[in-house]
Order: C-alpha cells, then structure tokens, then sequence
C-alpha cells in the first residue's frame, strides 16, 4: 500500500497526485486521499447540513391549519397578559395576517398582501415586551428583544440596526431560514424621534439618522449581518438575512403625546355634531385615540410611520391590574413563589390584605408593574433563606404571608432603591 504515495495515488479518485497534494490516514497505513476529495467531501457535508437546517427549519414553521385564530391568540394571551384588551386583539389581528401571507407567499395572483409591522404604545411597564414576547412564545418562532436607544446611524459610537438581527440568528442557533420568520421587538422607539418637527437636516445621529437606517429592514430587504454583533467592518463575515417575513413589533411610551392628541382632536372639533362627538372623548385616557398624524407631531418621520401600519395602545396599569398581576398570569409572582417553597415541603398562602399592602406600595412609589417583582422579593427574602432549613425536619411546614408580616419586610427595605432598579 505504502506504494501509493510513491506513486501519487489518491485513493478515492484514483488519480495520481504531487505528493505534497497527498494526506494520510492515521489509522491505515498506506492509505492517501488528495486536497481536491477533501473539498468535495467539505463541500458534499455543508450541503447537507444545509439541507437538514432547511428541513429542521420547515418542520418548525407553521402551516396554514396550525396557525391559531386571533381568537385562540388572544385567549393565549389573556393566561400571560392582564388586561390591555384592544392591544391584544390588534396584536392578535396582525400577527395573523402576517403569518398568512407568510404562509401564501407563492401565490401567483396580483394581490399582494402588505407587511403588518405594529407599534405599540403605552406607558413604561404595561405589557408591551411581554405581549411580543408571549405572542412569539405561542408560535414558535425566534424572538428577539432590542432597544432603540442603543442604536445610531452606522458609522457613529453606539450598535448598528444590524445587531438587532444577529440577536435573532441567536436566538433560532443561526438557523437563517427560521430566524426569517421570527419576531423583533424594538423597544423605545419614541427615543429616536427627532426632537422637531420642523428640524432641519443636520447631523441627528441617535434621531432621524436611525430612523433611516431602521427603514429598509422593517420593509423588508436583505441585509448583511454580523454573526457575532458588533460593529461590522470590512473582512468580517456576514451572513446574509432577508427581513421580508421578519415581524417587527415596536414598542415606545412616546411621553407627552396626549398633548398631540389633543390639539389635533381640538382642530378637528368644529360644527354640532363633532361638539356632540368631543361630549364623548374620555380625557382621562387620550392614548386610545392615537393616530399616524400624532406620531409625526412627535418626531417620528413619515416613512417609518407608514412601515408600522398596526398602531395600538395599552392602558396605564391601575390598582386592580396591579392585584391581578400578582395572583392570575399562568406564571403569576405568587405562583412561582408557592412552586418554589412547594418544592421545600413549605404549603406557602397569602392573604388578600397582603398582596393589596404590596400593590398599595406599588402605586405609591410608583413602580409599577415591574416594582411588583422587587417588592415581593423584599417581601420573600427571609421566609426563602429559612424555611429550607426545615426541610431536614422531614415535616410539612406552612407559612402564610399576612399583612403584618409583609408590612414588618418593606419596612426594612428602602423603597425609593427599589424605585431606581425598575
Ligand atoms: P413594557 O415593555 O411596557 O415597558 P414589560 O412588558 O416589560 O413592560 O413589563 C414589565 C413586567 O411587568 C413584565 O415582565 C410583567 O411581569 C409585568 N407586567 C406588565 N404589564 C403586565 C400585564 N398587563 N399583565 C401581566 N404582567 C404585566
């Protein structure tokens, strides 16, 4: 055998080879296979992997009698999401239209259904990430979370709109075909409004620059993407995306604009049966009536308004939205907490007074939603660090969280801290 080499022959083709072009077996003697077979083989293996990526990536997707209603949507949501009615059911609406075109792309008659990026608004800790998130979750697909504020015109300190796909090849293990179908949320998008209206163009780089640079990707193109994020630079190998049948929700608090709805519904309040139209208005919630034209008096430019046709709100989380955030959700605090000791041998109850001392303390420091989890956390800590302890016992013990107890806990603990971690 060793004579192969001598004579140049590679064993798979046969063919006689320079020796420098020869590689050897390291368990066979004698055994040589040439530079131009390696290729081939590299090249035959890559192609399968592609093809069982492809075929992974089918088998994930939805198909047109797996898609769920927007009525089904919405049910799901309602497990995860309290409240926010009229969000959910546009989301619902939406996300199905966009999965139904996805799903009817080669349709070969004229009419071309529209992509239906949404945006959603509502103040800060009412449900807008969570809504993407659990609508992604109930579908399967990728999902990616970035925020606005970090983003700049290409060229400038801060990240390029392009790291906000390499999040989703991320999340889909660089799986290309899939993440072409996931879900981006883009948080704080009022943050890059520009600060007027009539502004001239001058050098706006975390404002109208980003915009721009946002444009091309919610229409949908294909754009080259950093695998590893960052900033992209010349001999870096990208990976090219296609954003056509990527949906991107946005989200932003857009602080101020029930000014804007106001003015604009005061202009257009002329003649009797718009004075009988404005008797009906609900001051208190102006957001519900939000419409394209506001969002340009806020600084968003024309063109990213029109690449966001689902405009939605969400309410201001009041005191029973609070109560129910932490009892109802599928993974409500209380839930998780009880599932936690449970799994101690603690039998763990709160009473109805507690959870409303914890909520009362929500609204009056103001943290919202999102404070819940903090003030349940000061609440929780002792009784978690404890009542492992007892699991030694081998007794099953119970604790009930009281309004004493709960009261006696964020004493200790310096709310206004709390206020600034949230
Ligand atoms: P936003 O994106 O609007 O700023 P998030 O969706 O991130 O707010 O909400 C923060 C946290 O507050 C969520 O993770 C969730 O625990 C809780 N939360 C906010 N709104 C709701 C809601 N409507 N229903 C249930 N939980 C909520």
């Amino acid at each position: 055998m060793a004579k192969n080499k001598d004579k140049g022959l590679c064993l798979f083709c046969n063919e006689q080879k320079p020796s420098s072009q020869l590689f050897s077996s390291t368990y066979f003697d004698g055994v040589w296979i040439c530079h131009n077979c390696i290729e081939a083989g590299h090249s035959l293996l890559e192609e399968q992997k592609r093809k069982q990526m492809e075929a992974a990536a089918a088998a994930d997707s939805l198909n047109k009698d797996e898609l769920p209603t927007p009525q089904q949507m919405k049910d799901f949501l309602d497990q995860y999401v309290i409240g926010q009615d009229d969000a959910k059911r546009n989301l619902s609406v939406a996300v199905y239209n966009h999965y139904k075109r996805l799903l009817q792309e080669d349709s070969s008659d004229e009419v071309e259904i529209e992509k239906s990026n949404i945006l959603l608004v509502g103040s800060t800790g009412t449900g807008k990430t969570l809504l993407a998130r659990t609508i992604a979750k109930m579908l399967k697909v990728p999902f990616a979370i970035g925020d606005a504020t970090s983003l700049t015109q290409a060229g400038y300190v801060g990240e390029d709109v392009e790291t906000l796909l390499t999040r989703l090849l991320q999340a889909s293990d660089y799986n290309v075909k899939k993440a072409e179908r996931g879900i981006v949320f883009i948080d704080e998008i009022d943050k890059i409004a520009r600060k007027s209206e009539n502004m001239s163009i001058t050098r706006d780089v975390s404002g109208e620059g980003v915009q721009q640079s946002l444009l091309k990707m919610l229409e949908g193109s294909v754009v080259n993407v950093p695998p590893q994020g960052g900033r992209k630079h010349p001999d870096q190998e990208c990976i090219q995306m296609d954003t056509r049948n990527i949906l991107f929700i946005c989200g932003g608090a857009f602080d101020g604009i029930e000014r804007k709805i106001s003015q604009r519904m005061n202009t257009q309040v002329v003649g009797f049966a718009a004075q009988q139209q404005a008797a009906h208005v609900d001051k208190n919630n102006l957001l519900q009536y939000i419409a394209p034209q506001d969002l340009k008096s806020f600084g968003l430019i024309p063109e990213i308004i029109g690449r966001l046709p689902v405009l939605t709100y969400l309410r201001p989380l009041d005191k029973q939205a609070l109560r129910n955030i932490l009892t109802e959700p599928k993974n409500a605090l209380t839930k998780q907490y009880k599932k936690l000791m449970a799994m101690d041998g603690v039998a763990l109850s709160f009473d109805d007074d507690a959870l409303d001392y914890i909520v009362d303390k929500a609204l009056e420091y103001k943290l919202g939603a999102r404070g819940l989890r903090g003030l349940m956390e000061s609440v929780m800590g002792d009784l978690m660090f404890e009542m492992p302890n007892h699991k030694n016992l081998g007794t099953t013990q119970s604790f009930t969280v009281t309004k004493t107890y709960a009261q006696e806990k964020l004493e200790q603990t310096d709310l206004y801290r709390l206020k600034n971690a949230v």
